[in-house]
């Protein structure tokens, strides 16, 4: 049974290994994705192709620190896991439960971690997105950004209610758009005539 368990922890380890490969590259290509969207809207609205003047470089820190939050994350989704497996072999044991009520519960581990996964995950693409977004503005001499709102069916009050206007880093709200779970709003670069 020790050696069961062991052999499963050893397999969570591999998992967590090429999820957080995963999550780099993932983080990378979406960096990309996002630098060429920049790209696209300053060209359209400018004239301007600011394609050789920034690259993946300039928003490097940012990127760590995503990766890096994301790991624990996973981390933290999985040793959730692990602990409701072993729960799971445990009881199995002492309680003497038929082998296919206790793969039921390992099965039930694994999709609630599964599920969790997901909801971290499109969470975090929203954020990251943003947070590249806002980067690239901040780096382009942009204060102003507008708040889009994510069009979503339960939206909270007060983001529909900002949906359109105009804010500064200064004058926006500690929440920013895509910043709490499903939020889902952005923000987009304002350019002000001087
Ligand atoms: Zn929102």
């Amino acid at each position: 049974m020790q050696r069961e368990i062991e052999a499963g922890e050893g397999a969570f380890s591999r998992i967590f290994l090429e999820l957080t490969a995963g999550l780099r590259r993932w983080a990378l290509r979406t960096e990309v994705w996002q630098r060429g969207k920049w790209r696209g809207a300053v060209l359209s609205a400018s004239g301007v192709d600011v394609g050789t003047l920034i690259g993946a470089a300039d928003v490097r820190e940012i990127i760590e620190n995503v990766i890096a939050r994301n790991v624990g994350l996973i981390k933290d989704v999985s040793q959730q896991a692990q602990g409701r497996i072993t729960d799971a072999v445990f009881r199995g044991l002492n309680q003497r439960l038929p082998a296919r009520d206790v793969a039921r519960e390992i099965r039930q581990a694994v999709d609630m971690s599964q599920r969790r996964a997901m909801g971290i995950a499109s969470h975090q693409l929203s954020d990251i997105s943003n947070r590249l977004a806002d980067e690239r503005r901040r780096e382009g001499g942009l204060d102003t950004w507008m708040w889009i709102h994510s069009a979503k069916k339960h939206p909270r009050a007060e983001h529909l209610a900002r949906n359109g206007k105009e804010y500064t880093d200064e004058t926006a709200s500690t929440d920013r758009p895509g910043s709490l779970p499903f939020c889902g709003c952005r923000s987009r670069a304002v350019l002000v005539s001087v």
